[in-house]
């Protein structure tokens, strides 16, 4: 089955005025991408999500004061985080996309994208923040366990912010290992190694924080030789990456310098992971704010998964950083002994 990915016109609907996160980010993928023939991906419009898809997330008043925000003509949630009029649309169908495309890995489709915005990874269970309305990725993780049964899920998140939603969501639960490489100390402030989950969930939540200016060897090599063992030992039946492009070198939010060779390393080794695990492989687009970085590096990520399994790198490039976490999580997770 072919790869499928998953946009919307609503998504340039969410106005967000002079903003780092507008809609000029997505008319660059979609240029991009459709200059590649969509790099080997079908595209589909999303659908809206549920209200049970939401509610199986978010609380019913949480989605009940966004629809109503923007069906009164919009305001600001927090000084970062803006509703307009089109935000409810744009909202329903980044959270629909996101589980069409859990559907669609479900069906067979080996490779799915989604790609809208808001992006989603900042939201937590009651808190919409950091341009995040609904969390798009925790609505897909809980969709693909509440309608298809996966309930060993990985999402690894190489946003370079940490996603403090996707932790919170899933910090108390065994069924979703939520692995996030990103800057710190960075907005929105966690994502300290300490914070490894509570409950069933404990430590099933990996962060992998990095320092400023970590470039391809800290990012790749977290991904290589520390998210790749982890996901052995967990063996997940789907495989979903919050995909953000602002760890960049050209990103104007972070001071991370990851390049688009970089990003098609990461995506490289997600895809030689989901074929080994015979588990399929998702992304949701989550931050990316230099409109040509992020052009060039969501396809690149698209480009890498729909070509042949690439071969592995005899010695995937490493830091102090990946030695760090390597010895600190060795402990629990035999794989990286
Ligand atoms: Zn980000």
């Amino acid at each position: 089955m072919t790869p499928v990915l998953f946009r919307h016109p609503a998504s340039l609907g969410h106005d967000t005025g002079a903003h780092p996160e507008r809609a000029a980010r997505i008319v660059a993928v979609e240029r991009a991408l459709e200059a590649e023939s969509w790099c080997g991906f079908e595209p589909q419009e999303a659908p809206e999500a549920t209200r049970d898809q939401l509610e199986a997330v978010h609380p019913a008043a949480h989605v009940e004061r966004i629809r109503a925000l923007a069906g009164s003509g919009g305001g600001s949630i927090d000084a970062d985080t803006l509703v307009s009029r089109g935000s409810w649309d744009a909202a329903l169908r980044a959270a629909g996309g996101a589980v069409a495309m859990v559907d669609a890995l479900a069906a067979g489709a080996g490779r799915a994208a989604a790609l809208h915005r808001p992006p989603g990874h900042h939201c937590e269970t009651d808190r919409p923040m950091g341009f995040c309305l609904l969390n798009n990725v925790a609505i897909a993780a809980r969709h693909a366990r509440d309608a298809h049964g996966m309930s060993r899920v990985l999402v690894l998140d190489w946003d370079v912010h940490h996603g403090n939603g996707t932790a919170e969501i899933f910090a108390g639960t065994d069924e979703v290992l939520y692995c996030s490489i990103h800057e710190y100390p960075l907005y929105p402030g966690t994502g300290r190694p300490s914070e490894t989950g509570h409950g069933a969930g404990e430590g099933h939540t990996v962060n992998l924080p990095v320092g400023a200016g970590s470039g391809d060897e800290a990012f790749v090599g977290l991904v290589e030789r520390v998210v790749l063992p982890i996901a052995r030992d967990v063996r997940p039946d789907l495989l979903l990456v919050s995909a953000g492009y602002d760890a960049h070198v050209d990103d104007p939010l972070a001071s991370c310098a990851v390049t688009d060779a970089g990003f098609a390393a990461m995506a490289a080794a997600t895809h030689r992971l989901a074929d080994e695990l015979g588990a399929p492989l998702g992304m949701v687009l989550e931050g990316g704010y230099d409109v040509d970085a992020l052009a060039r590096s969501v396809a690149a990520t698209l480009r890498t998964w729909s070509a042949p399994t690439p071969a592995a790198p005899e010695d995937p490039p490493t830091a102090p950083v990946v030695e760090w976490a390597t010895r600190r999580l060795a402990e629990r997770w035999p794989s990286l002994r």
